[in-house]
């Protein structure tokens, strides 16, 4: 007999939104390459007009500024190109910046060589180092524009970083800003203009579109990277190749629904906080066998759907595995890198204990999750510490 899972990993991927399926259903149905000039192929064009429109809305910009990719990991390695086309000339960029605790698809630097890449510490709350940071750029040696790369929101831990201070510390100094906003997108508001980004990446899977779309939004279309995939001239020339149309629909339907509803956040917040409080009262140092609860981020601003906790002495893979078998899906570390048992990069930068790093299990919710499924969480949870007492 299957057990009835119970899905809180809504950080890796959420589920597929009701809206987004019927859109991408209607679009396999009746879509052609939006290519063609025939109704077919107009009709796909809508669709993937439409979405296009729904996306600029969603971070405050222009459908223009907006360039579809398969994912964020792809609209990241576009975006990280050390030559940039301002106002249709090469302008090269002689440094790359990016924080400790990015995802690997920034942290990989895209197209800048190792020799020409920096990263930057985050301090024990999780956040960027301000004070080192603006010391880094204030000691750069050439007047030459460079580029940062900086997430809105942590995907291990939620904690949210001060992208407007450093927006103006980069404008200042005649940089560039990369904005990684996958998991900030439709838990906190995202709008390029606000945040001082002149590049922003998103993802569908994790605002309830479908996996296999993503979006580069550029702050100002004259400002753009160099292409990587070369073809066709879909997507303003700067990415070739037939769209993923029923994808992009879902996608765009996914943000829409995002679009200035951020009001389900206070469901989320009231599940999050009973969560915590309970976790809690369950989570009972014994001796020196086990240690006491850590919230990962505690006491920074992070996100209201992501629980990063951890439990010096208990090992994180072994507890998902048993919490897998209760049905149960949750994260230790970034599922990005699952399947490699690794102690996370964004703890380790962070300056956390190997033995509590090592024991972290994230808990992300989402549109989907009532407070019946963090209770069973809970009792499977207490289940296994009981089994290891
Ligand atoms: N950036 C962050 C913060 C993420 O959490 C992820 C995925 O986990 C990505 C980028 C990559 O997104 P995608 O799966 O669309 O390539």
């Amino acid at each position: 007999m299957s057990v009835k899972r119970t899905y809180l990993d809504y950080n890796a991927s959420a589920p597929l939104l009701p809206e987004a399926r019927e859109a991408m259903v209607q679009a396999i149905e009746t879509a052609g390459n939006a290519s063609s000039v025939h109704a077919n192929g107009r009709n796909a064009r809508a669709v993937v007009e439409n979405a296009r429109d729904k996306l600029g809305e969603f971070a405050g910009a222009s459908a223009a500024q907006v360039i579809f990719t398969s994912g964020a990991t792809e609209a990241a390695q576009l975006a990280l190109s050390p030559v940039l086309q301002v106002k249709g000339k090469d302008l090269s960029l002689d440094h790359l910046y990016v924080s400790a605790i990015e995802h690997p698809c920034i942290l990989s630097g895209g197209r800048f060589d190792e020799g020409i890449r920096t990263i930057l510490p985050v301090t024990g709350d999780g956040m960027l180092d301000l004070p080192e940071f603006q010391l880094i750029i204030a000691n750069r040696s050439t007047g030459a524009p460079f580029m940062v790369a900086l997430m809105l929101a942590n995907n291990e831990t939620g904690i949210i970083q001060p992208i407007k201070e450093v927006a103006n510390i980069v404008h200042d100094a005649g940089g560039y800003l990369l904005v990684d906003a996958v998991q900030a997108a439709g838990r906190i508001a995202v709008d390029m203009s606000e945040l001082g980004a002149d590049f922003l990446i998103l993802s569908s899977h994790k605002i309830g579109g479908p996996q296999g779309a993503g979006a580069l939004v550029l702050g100002n279309k004259e400002i753009k990277p160099r292409p990587i995939i070369r073809g066709g001239g879909q997507e303003f020339q700067l990415r070739a190749g037939t769209e993923n149309v029923a994808a992009i629909a879902g996608f765009g339907v996914a943000a829409n629904l995002c679009t200035g509803q951020l009001d389900h956040m206070r469901k989320i917040i009231y599940v999050r906080d009973r969560f915590e409080k309970d976790l809690k009262t369950i989570c009972k140092p014994i001796g020196n066998k086990r240690g006491p609860l850590v919230i990962i981020g505690e006491n920074s601003e992070r996100l209201a759907n992501t629980t990063c906790f951890a439990v010096a002495g208990i090992n994180a893979e072994t507890a998902l595995i048993s919490l897998d078998l209760d049905g149960i899906s949750v994260s230790s570390g970034s599922a990005c890198s699952s399947g490699r048992v690794e102690t996370s990069h964004v703890l380790t930068a962070m300056g956390l204990d190997k033995d509590i790093a090592k024991s972290a299990i994230r808990v992300s919710i989402g549109w989907n999750t009532s407070e019946a499924d963090t209770k069973r969480f809970l009792e499977a949870w207490s289940s296994y510490l009981t089994r290891l007492t």
